[in-house]
């Protein structure tokens, strides 16, 4: 049979010789295993009180984006949730009706849209997959609960207050954004 990694061992009954009966050993090395992390330095954090730095890039809870005017951009296309390797992201489309220019950018929009978060691997393929700039992932961390059922975020959790707007610019490349300069895709503003 072919090995699939280096890491497999071949386990044999053997007699166990005295030392192996008596465990000591094994005892004192993991006690010495112990004793070197003492040492170490500590790869934890006394969370709250302190909190690690994140990087720019982090990817967290996500975001819906509204655009200049304050109407939502997503357009219920579908890629995100076609992209999404995890399949967390669901969503029901619904037409604009007239006098609803304000609060949808275009005809279509989602009408829910609702990520699962315990599903989610925090990839930022459905940002890649966005078309209309409309999901982005944030620097905000998903907060812990007891219900599995407060873990699917609908569009309350998910669109940015019209008032409380979140700067995603710093997750874009300085490429990105010279590209979104380009004549051509101003209409995507
Ligand atoms: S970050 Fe990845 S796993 Fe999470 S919803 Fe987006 S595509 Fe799916
Ligand atoms: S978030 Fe983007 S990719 Fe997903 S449905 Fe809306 S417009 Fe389409």
């Amino acid at each position: 049979m072919q090995a699939l990694t280096q890491r497999s061992k071949i386990v044999s009954d053997k007699k166990m010789t005295f030392l192996e009966r008596i465990y000591l050993p094994a005892i004192l090395g993991g006690v010495m295993i112990t004793i070197k992390h003492m040492f170490k330095r500590s790869a934890t954090v006394r969370y709250p009180e302190k909190e690690r730095e994140f990087s720019e890039i982090y990817r967290g809870h996500h975001v819906l984006k509204r655009d200049d005017k304050g109407a939502e951009r997503c357009t219920a296309c579908g890629l995100c949730a076609v992209s999404c390797p995890a399949e967390a992201i669901t969503m029901v489309a619904a037409e604009r009706n007239k006098g609803e220019e304000n609060l949808y950018r275009e005809e279509k929009y989602a009408a829910t849209y609702e990520i699962n978060m315990l599903r989610c691997i925090f990839c930022g393929l459905c940002e890649e997959a966005c078309p209309k700039e409309a999901i982005f992932l944030t620097d905000r961390i998903v907060v812990t609960d007891y219900g599995r059922d407060s873990f699917i975020y609908g569009k309350d959790k998910l669109v940015e207050p019209v008032d409380a707007r979140i700067d995603v610019s710093k997750r874009q490349t300085k490429e990105v954004l010279e590209f979104k300069k380009l004549k051509q895709l101003t209409h995507n503003k």
